[in-house]
C-alpha cells in the first residue's frame, strides 16, 4: 500500500510517496515558486535520476497534477497508475482544540479548519488548498489530516492557559497550542525504543532545533509542556523569530518607531531571533562561522540561543519532576555538536555526561552519554514525513 504525504506552504509543496510495506520512500520532491514566475518541480525518484521541470503553475491544483505525472512517468515514475495510491497524508499546521489526534478528512473537518483559519492564518490556508486540490485529482481516493498541534492537546489546563482574563480563552480560544508536534512525538517514540523502554515508563524532553525551534515535556508519551504556544511566536529564540519577549516591548516599539501592528509582526518574526542578536544570518551555520573568527555578537546569539534551551530543559525537568532522556533533533540539534555540548555542560547538576568522542556524530541515531550518565542525551534525527504517512496509514487501514 503507498501513502502519498503532502505539506502544502502558501507557494511551495513538499511530497513523499512511501510503500508502507517497508516505509521505504519511492520518490520525494519539492514544488517551489506556486502561483509565481519560475515555478518548478524538483522530483527524486529512488534509484532514478533526479527530474526538474519548469512551467507554469497557477495554483495547487497545477501543482499536484504535475507531481502525479512525474509519479506515474514512464522514465521518472515510480508506479504505473494513479490507483496505486492508497491514501494521501496532510500536514496541516493548526488543528485547535478541535483535533488531539489524525483524522480522516471529510466536510465536518474541511469546515473545522476554515473556521480555524484566524488562528493560523499564514499556515491552514495553503494546507486547505492541497486538501481540496487532491480531492479535485483524486476524488476516490482518503485523505488523512495530521496536526501539528494534536501531540499536544494531552496539556494541562494549567499549562496551556495564559495569565490574561479568562473570557478570552472562552471567546476566542487564546491559549497555548503548541507546534512541531509531529516531530517531538516521532523522536520520543524513537528515543523509547533506543532505551528498550516502553514509553509509558519514561520521562522524556524533545529538542526540536532547527530553524523553527521548540522544546516538549513528554511525560508518559503524553505531551504535557512545550515552548511554542498561541502560535509558533513563543518560546525559544529561534532563527528569525524573537521567542520569549516582555509583551509590553511590542507597544514600546510601536511607539518609539511609529510602527504599525504588521510591522512590528514583521520584525518579531522575520527580524529578530540569532539573526536579529547576531545582524550575520538566519543560518547556525554561518552564525558558527562567523563566532569562530571572532564576531562577537555572532557568538552572543549562539550563547544566548544554547543558555534558552537549558533554561527551557532546566524548567521541564521541574514540570514532570524529573528526566530520563533527552532528545536533540531538526537541523541544528542533529547537527552541532557544539550546541549540544554547550547546552549540556550546564546540565551536570542533574548527572548528565555528555562522551565528547560520542558527541561528535551528524545526523544519525546515537545516545552521546557516557555509560555511568543518569540521564541518557540521545541524537535522533526527525521525519515528520514518516510519522505522517504512519498515522495515514494507520487510519484509512
Ligand atoms: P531545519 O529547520 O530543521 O531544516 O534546520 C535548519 C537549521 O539547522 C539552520 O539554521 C542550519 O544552519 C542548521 N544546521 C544544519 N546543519 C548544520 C550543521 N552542520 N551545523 C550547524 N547548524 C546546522
Amino acid at each position: 500500500m503507498n501513502v502519498f504525504i503532502i505539506n502544502c506552504g502558501s507557494s511551495s509543496l513538499k511530497y513523499q510517496l512511501f510503500n508502507m510495506l517497508d516505509e521505504s520512500v519511492l520518490a520525494k520532491g519539492l514544488v517551489e515558486r506556486i502561483g509565481l514566475d519560475g515555478a518548478k518541480l524538483s522530483h527524486c525518484p529512488n534509484n532514478k535520476d533526479r527530474y526538474e521541470i519548469e512551467t507554469e503553475m497557477p495554483d495547487h491544483v497545477k501543482a499536484i497534477e504535475l507531481v502525479l505525472a512525474a509519479l506515474v512517468d514512464e522514465v521518472h515514475g515510480v508506479i504505473d497508475s494513479m490507483d496505486k495510491i492508497s491514501a494521501i497524508g496532510h500536514r496541516v499546521v493548526h488543528g485547535a482544540e478541535d483535533f488531539s489526534g489524525s483524522v480522516l478528512i471529510n466536510d465536518k473537518v474541511m469546515q473545522s479548519l476554515i473556521d480555524n483559519i484566524s488562528l493560523a492564518p499564514l499556515h491552514n490556508p495553503p494546507n486547505i488548498m492541497g486538501i481540496e486540490a487532491c480531492k479535485k485529482l483524486m476524488p476516490s481516493v482518503p485523505q488523512v489530516g495530521v496536526f501539528d498541534t494534536a501531540f499536544h492537546q494531552t496539556l494541562p489546563k494549567h499549562a496551556y492557559l495564559y495569565g490574561i482574563p479568562y473570557e478570552f480563552y472562552q471567546k476566542y480560544k487564546v491559549r497555548k497550542y503548541g507546534f512541531h508536534g509531529t516531530s517531538h512525538k516521532y523522536v520520543a517514540q524513537r528515543a523509547a525504543a533506543m532505551l528498550g523502554k516502553p514509553i509509558e515508563k519514561l520521562k522524556i524532553i524533545t529538542c526540536h532545533l532547527g530553524n523553527g525551534a521548540s522544546i516538549c515535556a513528554v511525560d508518559g508519551g503524553k505531551s504535557i509542556e512545550t515552548s511554542m504556544g498561541f502560535t509558533p511566536l513563543e518560546g525559544l529564540m529561534m532563527g528569525t523569530r524573537s521567542g520569549d519577549i516582555d509583551p509590553a516591548i511590542v507597544s514600546f516599539l510601536m511607539k518609539k518607531e511609529g510602527w504599525s501592528l504588521e510591522e512590528v509582526s514583521n520584525v518579531l518574526n522575520k527580524r529578530s531571533g540569532v539573526l536579529g542578536i547576531s545582524g550575520v544570518s538566519s543560518d547556525f551555520r554561518d552564525i558558527e562561522i562567523a563566532a569562530e573568527k571572532g564576531n562577537e555578537r555572532a557568538q552572543l546569539a549562539l550563547d544566548r540561543f544554547d543558555y534558552m534551551v537549558k533554561k527551557f530543559i532546566g524548567s521541564y525537568v521541574a514540570a514532570m519532576n524529573g528526566v530520563d532522556a533527552i532528545v536533540f533533533t531538526a537541523g541544528l540539534g542533529e547537527n552541532s555538536p557544539e550546541t549540544r555540548y554547550d547546552v549540556c555542560k550546564g546540565l551536570t547538576y542533574l548527572g548528565l555526561e555528555i562522551d565528547t568522542d560520542k558527541n561528535a556524530v551528524r545526523g544519525k541515531e546515537a545516545d552521546i552519554t557516557t555509560d555511568s550518565s543518569r540521564v541518557r542525551v540521545l541524537v535522533i534525527p526527525t521525519n515528520e514525513e514518516l510519522m505522517i504517512a504512519r498515522e495515514t496509514y494507520e487510519i484509512v487501514q
